[in-house]
């Protein structure tokens, strides 16, 4: 151990675990690349403004959890806490709404920054991939996303998970709903945090979690009931779309989401094997946000799927990953000779594509066996003066137990060939 730790909140991805890792963000990112989303990738920090505006100054995320700090130069910046403003942000610099047809349909993957209480499944660093389609107004397109993270997780062999579905209304019919909702909230019996939330953002004290704030709640004016017809026939069209592509969701209308920028439709994926860290992923239409940070109207929805939890759903399900081997054969030399000859064959193992490692470090037969075992290699290689004496190699299956003596110079191709 040295002098330092990873800092307080954050974990670091070391092998073989770390591979999970790897393979996850791989699966949540497949359907996508498939779909016809793009690749984007934006800085680990943007000017803090881009979030207090876009996110919202009434959120937990802005008022609590953001990592701000000064430049030298005097700019003001923040860890990106989430991915939205951002790619966002940098669609509209690059002019992507402008250059083909929309919606501009992207998907990125990165780490992400909270100043959180840390917990399991809490990490003030962590990791989402996550996707936008940007520019379009279209139920299809709602749903395709949830369908699209729905598959995510069942590829990945999930099943304990729950699609929770909610509409948020627009700018016609929330802000009726707000008035309404404040004015029930004013009347119950709330600490001064929460007192101030009703004027900021009532629709969050909807998610407080504490019972005694529940309790109270019964009874409140649910969106539902305000949303004008133009939001009720989009919500149905989403929901029609899920269920003809066999997604079950819930209608959750205490849905609230902790992000400013939402309308209409919004959904969260729990898993019921987290405990209270039980979202694994989240996401909604986001129709004024493109305004907010002084872009034109460009209808939006997207998602975000976090990586730590959805490991952890992984592992709370007693799912293990088949993840193959990364290396395919294992060389291991007696002998200096026979060090400089393997060594030059892995080398042309690795040139013509096969995956291949060797025996470092100068140990004896039982140690480099040992590193053989240990990377899953198929197979190993081991020549000592004697094999090449005769110009061959011993090739082990390790599967099978077999093993032969192959000519030096015909080694690659068979080995390719045993492999395919
Ligand atoms: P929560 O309600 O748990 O605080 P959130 O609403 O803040 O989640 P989003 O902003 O929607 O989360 O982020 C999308 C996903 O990213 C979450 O569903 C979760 O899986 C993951 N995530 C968010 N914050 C963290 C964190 N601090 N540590 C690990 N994963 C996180
Ligand atoms: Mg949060």
């Amino acid at each position: 151990m040295s002098t330092f730790k990873a800092p307080k909140g954050t974990y670091d991805l070391t092998p073989p675990d770390s591979a999970k890792y790897l393979a996850v963000r791989e699966a949540l990112s497949a359907p996508l690349k498939n779909s016809g989303y793009g690749y984007i990738e934006t800085p680990g920090f943007e000017d803090v403004a881009l979030f207090s505006r876009g996110v919202g100054e009434s959120t937990d995320i802005v008022s609590k959890e953001m990592y701000t700090l000064t430049t030298k130069g005097g700019s003001e910046l923040a860890l990106r806490p989430e991915g939205t403003a951002s790619v966002l942000r940098a669609a509209l610099e690059a002019n992507l709404h402008k250059l083909g047809n929309l919606p501009v349909k992207l998907w990125y993957s990165g780490s992400y920054y909270r100043y959180e209480r840390p917990q399991k499944g809490r990490y003030r660093h962590f990791s989402q991939v996550g996707a936008e389609a940007i520019g379009a107004e279209d139920p299809a397109l709602d749903a395709e996303l949830i369908i699209l993270a729905d598959q995510a997780y069942r590829t990945l062999g999930l099943q304990n998970f729950r699609i929770l579905l909610n509409s948020l209304g627009d700018k016609e019919c929330r802000p009726v709903y707000r008035d309404a909702l404040q004015e029930f909230l004013r009347e119950l019996d709330l600490d001064d945090d929460t007192r101030r939330r009703i004027d900021l953002n009532p629709l969050r004290v909807l998610d407080d979690k504490r019972t005694e704030v529940q309790k109270q709640l019964v009874g409140a004016p649910v969106l539902r009931d305000y949303l004008c017809d133009a939001c009720k026939a989009y919500h149905e069209e989403v929901r029609d779309l899920l269920t003809a592509a066999g997604v079950v969701y819930e209608d959750d209308e205490k849905l609230v989401r902790g992000l400013d920028y939402y309308t209409r439709t919004t959904f969260e994926f729990v898993h019921d094997g987290l405990g209270s860290q039980s979202a694994v992923g989240g996401g909604g239409r986001y129709d004024g946000l493109s305004e907010m940070i002084g872009g034109p109207a460009l209808p939006s929805v997207g998602w975000a799927l976090g990586v730590d939890r959805t490991v952890l759903a992984l592992e709370a399900e007693g799912i293990v990953l088949e993840l193959p081997s990364s290396t395919s054969v294992f060389a291991v030399p007696l002998g200096e000779e026979a060090r400089r000859v393997l060594f030059a064959k892995v080398t042309e193992l690795r040139r013509a594509g096969v995956a291949a490692d060797f025996a470092f470090g100068g140990r004896g037969l039982k140690g480099a066996m040992k590193s053989a075992n240990r990377s899953g290699a198929r197979f190993t290689v081991v020549a000592g003066e004697r094999d090449l004496a005769e110009g061959v190699v011993q090739l082990k299956d390790m599967e099978s137990g077999e093993q032969q003596a192959v000519a030096l110079d015909v080694l690659v191709a068979e080995v390719q060939q045993k492999l395919a």
